[in-house]
């Protein structure tokens, strides 16, 4: 396992973050649990904004909440001056109860709720991600109905689709989101919405993918960003404010991922921006973006224990632990690979070849396959490294497995910032009706 951030391998051998001997961890709070090192996602978020600082640009950062939603890490986000993407109540509600400034949410998503968007308006949060016509008529009817003017941005589909190493320019692009630009949608958008009296009009938005290693495909999108704002001043008068250039930036799972520094990200689109406006003689505008990914990914570490092992001769060898696909379903949804350790005996030398499969009753929970590792024995720690984004909050109560508690580390100290599920938790929205309670109490008697 790569040990960034504030990992290190103790004078035990044991895997210690944020001051933390994850042994301690696992014995204080059990497993699995998720592990949060709070010094990596602070300097992440700072990477993000000093690059900005230093471009000059008016900017945002605004986190994508997505990548984990909880009431900490949106204090965290506040704290570092990051604005706050929500895609839904949900996290708009965490967000709200966390304190979040609500004139830094910005609120995204393909099917808002009129609930929804009426929570957002009571709460008047800084700007909707307007994403399609329903939504720019009913936000327009629901704003007008309280007598505010709102702000918005019109998320495009840029025709440019990255992901990882490749981007790939497409002419009519089959997405579920945004305003199409190739077949004249984003066009036709913007000038429904200039008429739409209750709609400030700050710019638009565009996100081109997720994991991506390199800056040619930002590149692209800002030109297609910036030929479209061109395009709308022309033709409609309109000048934009800001341009949001979405999320995307990848981290190194694996030995195989080669992302590059935030400020090279930053420095590349800010450089982009500032050519292709200046020399179209128009005002830089205000740029936004959305990490979510790379701001929390590579902070998060899931701590198992290992339980059963089998070896199926000349085939496989299976570690089990306690958790798997409900707290990690990324490699059983995309087959994305992790790295891990034995966490309590980090410095031995691997001695075989595993799969590491979850409890789930499903062929597919597995969790990492060829993994190396010493001959792990039931009661030995594993950590997962890079759980930080798309784990906790994409985790189920599949099986009825109790969702496992989130630690920050920081200097030596450990909080639980979301407490491990109870066997309560599991039935509380259970209702059993009247007419089936009877049958319990009878079976009982
Ligand atoms: C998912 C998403 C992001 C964040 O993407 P990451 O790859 O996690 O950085 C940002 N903006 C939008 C609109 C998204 O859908």
């Amino acid at each position: 396992m790569y040990l960034h951030g504030t990992s290190k391998i103790n004078g035990q051998g044991h895997l210690e973050i944020g001051g933390c001997d994850t042994s301690k961890l696992a014995e204080t709070f059990g497993t699995p649990l998720y592990i949060m090192d709070e010094a990596l996602i602070r300097q992440r978020a700072r990477e993000y904004m000093e690059a900005f600082r230093a471009s000059g640009l008016t900017f945002q950062v605004a986190y994508a909440s997505k990548a984990f939603c909880v009431q900490a890490m949106c204090r965290i986000a506040d704290e570092e001056g990051l604005s706050l993407d929500v895609v839904s109540d949900g996290e708009l509600h965490t967000a709200l109860t966390a304190g979040f400034p609500t004139e830094r949410i910005h609120f995204h998503g393909n099917n808002k709720t009129p609930e929804e968007i009426e929570m957002a308006l009571d709460a008047q949060i800084g700007c909707f991600v307007v994403d399609n016509f329903v939504e720019l008529k009913l936000l327009n009817a629901m704003a007008g109905e309280r007598s505010s003017k709102v702000n918005v941005l019109l998320r495009i589909t840029p025709g440019v689709e990255a992901h990882t190493h490749e981007f790939i320019s497409t002419g009519q692009t089959d997405s579920k989101f945004g305003f199409d630009l190739g077949n004249g949608a984003a066009y036709t958008a913007m000038e429904e919405a200039k008429a739409l009296e209750n709609l400030n009009i700050l710019g638009v938005h565009s996100h081109i993918g997720s994991q991506i290693f390199e800056v040619d495909g930002f590149k692209m999108a800002v030109d297609k960003v910036a030929g479209f704002a061109i395009d709308v001043r022309d033709r409609l008068g309109l000048t934009f404010e800001v341009i949001n250039l979405g999320g995307g930036f990848g981290i190194r799972y694996t030995a195989e991922d080669t992302p590059l520094q935030m400020s090279q990200y930053v420095g590349a689109i800010a450089d982009s921006v500032k050519q292709t406006f200046e020399s179209a003689g128009y005002p830089v505008p205000e740029i936004w973006i959305e990490p979510g990914r790379s701001m929390v990914g590579d902070a998060g570490t899931t701590l198992y224990t290992v339980g059963t092992y089998k070896e199926i001769p000349g085939v496989n060898k299976y570690i089990a632990v306690d958790g798997g696909m409900t707290d990690n379903i990324r490699p059983a949804l995309y087959g994305s690979k992790y790295e891990a350790i034995l966490a309590n005996r980090a410095n031995e030398a691997a001695t075989e070849k595993v799969t590491v499969a979850g409890k789930a009753c499903e062929s597919g929970d597995k969790i990492l396959w060829d993994l190396e590792i010493p001959k792990a024995e039931t009661g030995d720690l594993l950590a997962v490294s890079c759980t930080g984004a798309y784990n906790y909050a994409m985790a189920s109560n599949y099986n009825r497995i109790r969702r496992p508690a989130v630690v920050f580390v920081a200097d030596g100290q450990a909080d639980v910032v979301v407490k491990r599920e109870s066997h309560q938790d599991i039935v509380v929205n259970d209702v059993i009706p009247a007419r089936l309670a009877k049958k319990v109490e009878a079976a009982k008697a």
